[in-house]
């Protein structure tokens, strides 16, 4: 597995971020945080895909006073995110949240900074002092007005030194913009000034798939370089998708498991079976299995039994048939029609009896 570089450690409810813990994965709810029912109905189903942390927006003194009422009814820690206004913040930690996202620098007066870190302090909830490059204090920008990775870095390592000033250390860090490179630079810098956890993502990554694939780049990157202690993938999109998008990312540098992987060939003028359709409704049906398992679907004789042997259970296609394999051995051939059928009883199989 890839070393995580060496974080200090910061509890967030029931879940550690940093300090080895494996990479946290976090989503941020769209719903209206005044209406509780939607939002719990919302972070039920981010529980169901995975998700182990949630924030939501608190805009105002009506969404800040629904947070009790929502984490009273989510079994994942909560965040507050606040901007602008300290008394939401305030009000936030009095309503038991889990941790405060905020910046700083766009609170305003010093002394109410001071306030939120004093009542996080004696409540012991960690903050996450979260820059993005829409958001960077004026006089940190580059000459032509632009945001550049070192203002990015320096703007929260500065802030962080101030909250630590003030004798509080329990601290995430982010630094965000929606440019790629920005991004992996400004990270960069925060693991080697430093030693907070980093919660990484790629600012108004955009819509799927265009969003997935910037933040599997700038995320992958950095992940791969053993900086990332928890990401959040941000999509214009069912928040579900983000979950699913990171345990993809953190699945494939091997970071994290998290049920199934499926690996299906892109066909090509050898096929021989609708890899499509059955790669589709495997998929569906191996939603919700937390089992760890590679399962290959391939369309023809060529490649495929090479791949699907190298694969807990596969498929390979011939002529109307497939071929079924299982840890490497050909257990059956099956016609096309119960492909999928059959594939799933030897997940099922295979599920109840791992050996
Ligand atoms: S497995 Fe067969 S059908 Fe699929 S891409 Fe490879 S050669 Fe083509």
């Amino acid at each position: 597995m890839i070393p995580r570089r060496e974080r200090r450690s910061v509890t967030v409810g029931s879940v550690r971020i940093g300090g080895g813990a494996p990479v946290v994965v976090q989503s941020m709810t769209n719903t209206d945080t005044r209406d509780v029912d939607m939002t719990v109905e919302q972070v039920h189903r981010l529980e169901m895909a995975g998700c182990e942390m949630v924030r939501v927006a608190v805009p105002d003194h009506q969404a800040a006073s629904s947070l009790y009422a929502i984490k009273e009814r989510i079994q994942i820690p909560l965040v507050a995110d606040i901007h602008f206004d300290y008394r939401l913040a305030l009000e936030a930690l009095d309503q038991g949240v889990d941790k405060i996202r905020f910046n700083p620098g766009n609170i305003g007066k010093w002394n109410r900074v001071e306030e939120i870190v004093g009542r996080a302090k004696e409540r012991g909830v960690p903050l996450r002092i979260g820059v993005n490059a829409g958001s960077l204090e004026k006089h940190l920008l580059s000459e032509d007005g632009l945001p550049t990775a070192g203002a990015l870095a320096g703007s929260a390592l500065h802030h962080a030194d101030l909250v630590e000033e003030m004798g509080y250390g329990e601290i995430v860090l982010s630094a965000k913009a929606s440019d790629v490179p920005m991004t992996i630079e400004a990270n960069r810098l925060l693991a080697e000034r430093s030693d907070y956890p980093l919660h990484l993502g790629i600012t108004e990554a955009g819509l799927p798939p265009a969003g997935v694939i910037r933040s599997a780049v700038g995320l992958g990157v950095l992940l791969e370089e053993g900086i990332g202690d928890t990401i959040r993938v941000s999509l214009t999109a069912d928040p579900v998708e983000e979950v699913v998008a990171a345990y993809e990312i953190l699945k494939s540098l091997e970071l994290r498991q998290h049920g199934p992987i499926l690996i299906s060939c892109p066909t090509c003028g050898r096929v021989q079976i609708d890899v499509l359709r059955i790669a589709r409704q495997v998929q569906e049906r191996i939603q919700g299995i937390d089992v760890p398992l590679r399962i290959a679907v391939m369309g023809c004789v060529v490649n495929g039994p090479g791949e699907a042997r190298q694969a807990d259970v596969g498929v390979a296609g011939g002529r109307g048939v497939g071929v079924i394999f299982r840890k490497g051995e050909v257990v059956r051939k099956v016609k096309e029609a119960h492909l999928v059928e059959a594939l799933m009883d030897e997940v099922e199989e295979m599920i109840s009896n791992p050996d």
